[in-house]
């Protein structure tokens, strides 16, 4: 008997401003997502998204590889600590 996949049942609020402006603006370093090690590409490419799924401000959006938002990542490293490849790496902001 075939299964059907259902979406998962998960709210994501996008981010928006607020009074202390768009969280980037705190960022002492940046993620930065190294595509060669990021499990959703590649030729076997795999479902993970584990980096969106964590980001507390909603800053990664899902692709191959997922794209980062930095108006609004303040550089908590949270994503790179998730990554089960260790695909992303902090790169101090003043550092180009
Ligand atoms: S988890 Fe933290 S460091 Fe990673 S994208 Fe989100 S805000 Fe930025
Ligand atoms: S957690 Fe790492 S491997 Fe998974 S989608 Fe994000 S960057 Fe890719």
């Amino acid at each position: 008997m075939m299964v059907e996949k259902k979406p998962p049942l998960i709210g994501v609020s996008p981010p928006v401003e607020g009074e202390a402006g768009q969280t980037g603006t705190w960022r002492s370093e940046r993620p930065v997502i190294d595509p060669k090690r990021c499990l959703t590409c590649g030729d076997k490419p795999r479902d993970c998204g584990l980096c969106w799924m964590y980001c507390p401000e909603a800053a990664i959006t899902q692709g191959a590889p997922p794209t980062i938002d930095y108006r609004y990542c303040k550089g908590c490293g949270i994503c790179g600590k998730e990554c089960p490849s260790k695909a992303i790496e902090m790169i101090p902001e003043n550092e180009p």
